[in-house]
C-alpha cells in the first residue's frame, strides 16, 4: 500500500525478483482475463463497456482466479489491490479457502507535502514539448528551455499542484479504513517511504525476513 508516487511498483519489483514470486497486479490482470475472456473476464468487459465501475464482487474473482493458478503457490505478491474495505474483506475468505494467507501487508508511508512537490513538479515547454521537473531536471539556464531555447513553459492540468493535492486526498481516504483492518489483523507494517529508494528496500527486506 501506498499514496501514488510513494515508490509502490519499484520496491514491488525488487521484492518479486528476490522472491521469485509472481506480481500480481490488478490492471493486468483485468487485461489478461478480458482479452483471454475467462468467465469474469467477460462479466468484467460488459460493465467496461458501459462506462460503469466494475463491482467489488466481480474485481475479488478476477483475483481468485489469478490467485488459483500453480505460480502462486510459493507465494505472490498484491499490488493495486485490495481498494476497499468489502474487497479486503473477501479477499481474506479466498486466501483462506485457497490456503495462501497474506504474510504482510506493507505500506510506504510517505508525507504528501513532499509528494506533492515530488508529483507536481513537472513541467514542459511551450515550444518544444520538451519535459522537465521543478526538482530533478532543472533547465540548465533557469527560464531556458535546453533543447529549442525557448522560455514559455506550462503544466499539465493533471500536474497541478491542487490536481495532485485531490488525487492524494482521495486515496488517503480510500486507504485509512485498509490501514485499520489490517492492523486488527496484526498484518501491517509501515516503512517510511521518505528515505532514499534503497533504504526502503532495505526496511522491506528486514520485515520480510522476520516473516520467514
Ligand atoms: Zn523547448
Amino acid at each position: 500500500m501506498g499514496l501514488p508516487g510513494a515508490g509502490k511498483g519499484t520496491q514491488a519489483e525488487d521484492i518479486v525478483e528476490k522472491y521469485n514470486i509472481p506480481h500480481i497486479s490488478t490492471g493486468d490482470i483485468f487485461r489478461a482475463a478480458m482479452k483471454n475472456k475467462t468467465p469474469m473476464g467477460v462479466e468484467a468487459q460488459k460493465y467496461i463497456d458501459k462506462g460503469e465501475l466494475v463491482p467489488d464482487d466481480v474485481t475479488c474473482k478476477i483475483v481468485e482466479e489469478r490467485l488459483e493458478q500453480d505460480d502462486t503457490k510459493n507465494g505472490y505478491l498484491l499490488d493495486g489491490f485490495p481498494r476497499t474495505l468489502e474487497q479486503a474483506k473477501q479477499l481474506e475468505k479466498m486466501t483462506d479457502k485457497l490456503g495462501k494467507k497474506l504474510d504482510a501487508v506493507i505500506n510506504i508511508d510517505v508525507d504528501p507535502e513532499v509528494l506533492v512537490a515530488r508529483l507536481s513538479g513537472r513541467f514542459i515547454c511551450k515550444n518544444c514539448g520538451a519535459t522537465y521537473h521543478k526538482l530533478y531536471k532543472k533547465p540548465k539556464v533557469e527560464g531556458t528551455c535546453d533543447v529549442c531555447g525557448g522560455h514559455v513553459f506550462y503544466q499539465r492540468s493533471d500536474d497541478e499542484p491542487e490536481t495532485v493535492k485531490n488525487r492524494l486526498k482521495v486515496n488517503m481516504k480510500m486507504n485509512t479504513p485498509l490501514i485499520d483492518f489490517y492492523k486488527k489483523l496484526n498484518l501491517l507494517h509501515t516503512v517510511n517511504g521518505d528515505q532514499d529508494i534503497a533504504d526502503v528496500t532495505k526496511d522491506i527486506n528486514k520485515i520480510l525476513t522476520n516473516l520467514n
